[in-house]
């Protein structure tokens, strides 16, 4: 009888250990101050009149604002550096070559799809707010177990014509009063600013359109920081879908190939769980990763993703 009751206390023994070994692998144990996020989309800025820029005199505000966050000098857009597919890589994990007209949807769901299943929130709490019009089509996606399911709210160009594109401006006042209306905790937003007046060839206009998004950037992390709902536990990050072309393959006009200016984009993140005033580059991280990490910080999976965690922006070790 004594060793029967030896061998149950050994048999509970045994299981409560592997209990806390199963507990070491649960993301919860990272216990992120990070509630909500933000990912704040320069469509089309070359990283020369950015953060490569020896003076930064372009980007004021970043400077200003790297104070209390994080900087990778070296991320990179590997996937095809066109609008359409640059935002997909950012929310779907994996590089899709996706037409840029906005006439196809990626193959694999979003990261918004796949927390919007995962954490049961209703889809008003998931959004894409953009200036382009066409980035509509990246809310849903064509693997049939995923197409028309768990699609977040958007709100992509001019609300009027439906059909056109809006100013910057209007998007971040859009992007404000949707914070305030439907508090959601997963954004994608896109400024364009930038990109159409490369297209154009107007060298001042998109100089200015850096000048102004940077502005915006400060603009919308004061909202957030002034928001009972978001202060102190909301990430911003700050990425591109891609560069344009450096110099010496056709220069700051267009992009779309796999030269050093398309493929050179920015993460600058700024939230409680990153670090403050660091700028990374070691490592070997690109566009692909942000889904992965994101979905460790609000605990989803992100299965159809290839990319990895960018593990070095935390301020503290982090269990995958
Ligand atoms: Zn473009
Ligand atoms: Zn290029």
């Amino acid at each position: 009888m004594n060793n029967n009751y030896l061998f149950l206390f050994i048999l509970i023994l045994f299981f409560s250990c592997n209990e806390n070994d199963d507990l070491k692998n649960d993301p919860i144990t990272n216990n992120f101050e990070t509630k909500n996020v933000i990912i704040l989309v320069v469509d089309g800025p070359r990283m020369h009149e950015t953060w490569f820029d020896s003076n930064r005199i372009n980007i004021p505000n970043r400077v200003n604002l790297l104070r209390e966050g994080v900087l990778i000098s070296n991320f990179k857009n590997n996937g095809t550096t066109l609008t359409m597919s640059g935002h997909s890589s950012i929310l779907n994990g994996t590089y899709e070559h996706l037409l840029n007209d906005g006439s196809q949807s990626p193959e694999n769901p979003s990261m918004l799809q796949l927390w919007l299943k995962q954490s049961n929130e209703p889809n008003n709490k998931a959004w894409i707010i953009t200036s382009k019009v066409k980035l509509k089509t990246i809310a849903n996606c064509v693997n049939t177990s995923w197409k028309d399911q768990f699609l977040p709210s958007t709100d992509c160009g001019n609300p009027t014509t439906g059909t056109t594109d809006r100013t910057d401006i209007q998007t971040v006042e859009s992007f404000k009063n949707i914070l305030n209306n439907y508090q959601p905790k997963l954004v994608m937003i896109n400024l364009k600013e930038v990109d159409a007046a490369g297209h154009n060839n107007d060298w001042n206009g998109y100089i200015n359109g850096i000048k102004n998004t940077d502005a915006q950037i400060k603009e919308i992390w004061n909202f957030i920081q002034s928001s009972n709902n978001y202060k102190n536990k909301t990430a911003l990050i700050v990425t591109n879908d891609h560069g344009r072309h450096d110099d010496n393959n056709g220069g700051f006009q267009h992009h779309g190939d796999q030269c050093g200016g398309c493929t050179s984009i920015e993460f600058f993140a700024l939230g409680p769980d990153f670090k403050k005033n660091v700028t990374i580059s070691t490592g070997n991280y690109e566009q692909k990763d942000i889904a992965k990490t994101i979905g460790l910080i609000m605990g989803f999976e992100m299965p159809f993703s290839d990319g990895k965690i960018i593990k070095e922006i935390f301020s503290k070790n982090i269990m995958e």
